[in-house]
């Protein structure tokens, strides 16, 4: 059981390390960016998640940045 717990608790922290390893997150469908901890961000499906480490990254690929979240 305690193995277990360990191999949940190392799941979480290896998730979180990918999410804050992306600064910002732009949704591929709607070409809009976000910081990558925007509600938004956290809602956009696997298959339009794209991963950016600066800003500057986002808007040279055409991407536009969120409303709420203005990154
Ligand atoms: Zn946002």
């Amino acid at each position: 059981m305690k193995k277990f717990l360990a191999l949940i608790v190392a799941a979480i922290v290896l998730m979180t390390a990918h999410v804050l390893a992306a600064n910002y997150v732009g949704n591929a469908n709607s070409k809009k960016f976000h910081y990558a901890n925007c509600t938004y961000a956290q809602k956009i499906k696997a298959s339009n998640r794209v991963e950016f480490s600066s800003r500057e990254e986002a808007v040279s690929r055409g991407y536009v940045p969120c409303k709420k979240c203005s990154p």
